[in-house]
C-alpha cells in the first residue's frame, strides 16, 4: 500500500509525506518543524515515524526545517551534495547524509527505487523525484521552468503525479506586485511551470494507470486553484482520475493505491 500526502505548497514551503509498506518520507522539509508535526498528526501520521527525507534543491521554501526536523527525529537526508552544499547544509547537524546525483537512483531502503530526475530550474543541481514500489509509480516534480523530453519520458504512465501548475502567464503579466526581475525570473527557462505547460505535460505522460493528479506550487499571487484546474482538467476528461490542488496552509488528503 502506498499512501501519500502533499503536508503543504507554494512559495512559502513545501513538503510531502509519502508512506510504502511500512516505511515513511517526507519529500523536502520547507514548512517549519512545527507546522510538519501537527500536519502529520493532522492526517494521522507521527513525525517520528518517517525514515528518511529526500530534498529537491536548496531553496528556503524546500530545506527552511531540515535541520531542526532531521537533528530531532534522527532522520537521514539525501540529496545532491550540490543541493547539500549550496543550501549551506551542516553535517554535525545532519548525522547522515546520503549522497545521490541528479540522473542517479537512490535504492536502499527495501523495495523501494527513487530517481532523482534533473529538471531545469535556478538551483545548483535540482531535481523531481520517481519513485518505484511494487508495481506503483509516484512523481512528484515542481520547480522547473520548462518540460524536457526527459521529463515528460519518465513521468509517463505514473499512478500518481505532483506536479507543479505555478501560474497563469496573463496573471503573471498584469501582476502590480511583483518586479519586472522577478516576472522574468519566473516565467524563464529556469524558472517555474505554467498551468498551460503543466496540462501539456499531462497530456504527454498520464494513462489508464493514472489515478491522482495533485497540482502544486501554486502562485497566490498569479494564480488560482479554479484557474489551475480549468487548465489541467480538460485533459483528464473521460478519464478515471482524480485531480486535486495542493494548499499553502493545509495538507491535502491521504491518497492511497493498493501495491501488487
Ligand atoms: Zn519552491
Ligand atoms: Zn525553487
Amino acid at each position: 500500500m502506498i499512501e501519500f500526502s502533499v503536508l503543504g505548497s507554494g512559495s512559502k514551503g513545501n513538503s510531502t509525506f509519502l508512506e510504502i509498506n511500512g516505511h515513511s518520507f517526507l519529500f523536502d522539509c520547507g514548512l517549519s518543524c512545527k507546522q510538519i508535526e501537527l500536519r502529520l498528526e493532522s492526517i494521522g501520521k507521527s513525525p517520528s515515524s518517517i525514515d528518511a527525507i529526500f530534498l529537491s534543491h536548496e531553496h528556503d521554501d524546500h530545506i527552511k526545517s531540515i535541520h531542526t526536523f532531521a537533528r530531532r527525529y534522527k532522520v537521514p537526508v539525501i540529496t545532491s551534495e550540490k543541493t547539500f552544499k549550496s543550501g549551506r547544509l551542516e553535517e554535525k547537524k545532519i548525522k547522515d547524509a546520503v549522497f545521490i546525483k541528479s540522473g542517479g537512483f537512490f535504492s536502499e531502503f527495501k523495495g523501494i527505487d527513487v530517481f532523482f530526475m534533473p529538471i531545469s530550474h535556478d538551483a545548483a543541481d535540482p531535481v523531481g523525484f520517481v519513485v518505484y514500489s511494487n508495481g506503483v509509480k509516484f512523481a512528484l516534480v515542481t520547480d522547473l521552468g520548462y518540460v524536457t523530453e526527459l521529463v515528460s519520458h519518465e513521468l509517463k504512465d505514473c499512478d500518481a503525479l505532483v506536479v507543479e501548475s505555478n501560474h497563469d502567464p496573463e496573471l503573471l503579466k498584469l501582476s502590480e506586485k511583483y518586479p519586472w526581475e522577478l516576472k522574468q525570473r519566473i516565467a524563464s527557462r529556469m524558472g517555474h511551470l505554467s498551468n498551460g505547460d503543466c496540462a501539456r505535460l499531462l497530456e504527454r505522460t498520464v494513462s489508464d494507470k493514472t489515478r491522482y493528479v495533485v497540482l502544486a506550487h501554486l502562485s497566490e499571487e498569479n494564480n488560482n486553484p479554479d484557474i489551475a484546474l480549468m487548465s489541467t482538467a480538460r485533459v483528464v476528461r473521460g478519464m478515471n482520475i482524480s485531480i486535486d490542488v495542493a494548499k499553502q496552509g493545509e495538507p491535502t488528503p491521504i491518497y492511497s493505491i493498493e501495491t501488487v
